[in-house]
């Protein structure tokens, strides 16, 4: 009997928690320490081989995506539409965690000098508009490899057929790149099972404990947002059914929640979106690497709940006022984030200082990071995947 490759990840994953709970909660960690190192080594190989096919990945298919748009003239309502979907559903989730936090205020009344040894350890590196923009144009960003591939894309259309063989090179290279990800995704359920059992065996209990109102708050409005906003967004525009959207993009999801990459888990999302929903290649090329990149309501919206709660935990008062540039900077720092683990972490010090908080405080948002961005990137993931059916159903021709 053949199983399945969906169901060989679910059994991995479901393992992968089993044996987290055990070695890291239930075993002395002398015993346990040889056996996460070999989980470690499995996991790292398993992300580092993902990471490995992402810039030729983004690269082929943003080129051809952009080329095979423009020629088939479909690409005048793409921009747009794709621009007007990303704005839109970020400033909602900035905002959806904005009001919940408002309204339960996790962090009021905890002890700060809880954290002190976290915060006072911490080196701050100032991260201001400026530092921003170096960090957008570094050449080691791959934001810098969209801007190339878009041009690239763009000059192929330029020049027509005298870089006709240069087009038909970049999409049979584009085909090899997910024929090595469907070889790569053969390792997926040993892969998913190894993060996942470092990820729960590491997990610092006492600290989730103490933190547990903010968690729970952080998770319930970003499932709110994966759950409500988006699925009926996706319903109104689409009339896809959100239910058989989610069956579609299982795959992606779970591999989303265990890498916590949005990069890593586009050669999924590509091939769910495509052989599942159907979805205009030409299309999907150009929307989900771009949105993988640029698109992540999750992180918008977890930068935005954590800088509140870092106010309330100093006791200071965020006005109205102050509370828009937070969720305006949470929304350009989730740009700025580059769809690896913790990526948000770095933009989240931008977060703090537009308004004046402590960004030693980001000390205390790292040590609970790895078990939230699971849920951010799978809600970033499905942000993009959407985006792909309503860019399809408005500019697709
Ligand atoms: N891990 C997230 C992603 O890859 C980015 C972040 O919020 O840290 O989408």
């Amino acid at each position: 009997m053949k199983i399945s490759l969906n169901t060989q990840i679910l059994f991995g994953a479901s393992l992968g928690v089993t044996f987290g709970i055990i070695l890291g909660h239930y075993t002395p960690s002398q015993a346990a320490s040889p056996y996460l190192s070999a989980f470690d080594l499995l996991g790292k190989i398993f992300i580092n081989l993902l990471k490995m096919i992402m810039v030729p990945l983004v690269f082929t298919s943003i080129t051809a995506g952009i080329a095979n748009l423009i020629n088939s003239s479909q690409s005048r309502r793409v921009w747009p539409t794709l621009i007007f979907y990303s704005l839109t559903t970020t400033a909602l989730a900035g905002i959806t965690g904005l009001i919940a936090m408002n309204f339960i205020k996790p962090g009021v009344g905890l002890d700060v000098h809880l954290f002190k040894d976290k915060t006072n350890t911490f080196q701050v590196h100032s991260f201001n508009i400026h530092d921003f923009a170096n960090h957008l144009m570094n050449p080691n960003n791959i934001l810098t490899v969209v801007l190339l591939a878009v041009l690239t894309g763009i000059t192929l259309v330029v020049l027509g057929e005298k870089s006709r063989t240069a087009l038909k090179l970049i999409n049979e290279f584009f085909e090899i790149m997910m024929t090595i990800v469907r070889w790569i995704m053969r390792l997926a359920p040993l892969g998913i099972m190894a993060l996942l059992t470092k990820l729960v065996a590491q997990a610092n209990v006492p600290l989730l404990y103490v933190l547990s109102k903010y968690i729970l708050v952080v998770v319930g409005t970003t499932l709110f947002h994966g759950l409500i906003t988006l699925p009926i967004i996706l319903w109104l525009i689409t009339r896809i059914s959100p239910w058989k959207f989610f069956l579609a993009m299982k795959e992606a999801f779970i591999t989303a929640f265990s890498t916590s990459s949005s990069t890593a888990t586009l050669p999924i999302s590509l091939r769910c979106v495509t052989e599942n929903l159907k979805i205009d290649a030409a299309i999907a090329r150009f929307v989900l690497p771009v949105g993988a990149i640029l698109n992540m309501d999750g992180t918008a919206m977890y930068e935005a709940m954590a800088a509140l709660f870092v106010a309330n935990l100093c006791g200071a008062h965020l006005t109205l006022v102050s509370q828009i540039v937070v969720v305006f900077t949470a929304m350009m720092a989730s740009i700025g984030a580059p769809g690896i683990p913790s990526a948000g972490m770095v933009t989240m010090i931008m977060v703090l200082q537009s308004v004046g908080l402590p960004a030693q405080a980001v000390a205390i948002l790292i040590a609970i990071d790895r078990p939230l961005d699971t849920i951010r990137t799978v809600v970033n993931v499905e942000g993009d995947c959407i985006g792909a059916c309503v860019v399809q159903k408005i500019a697709g021709s």
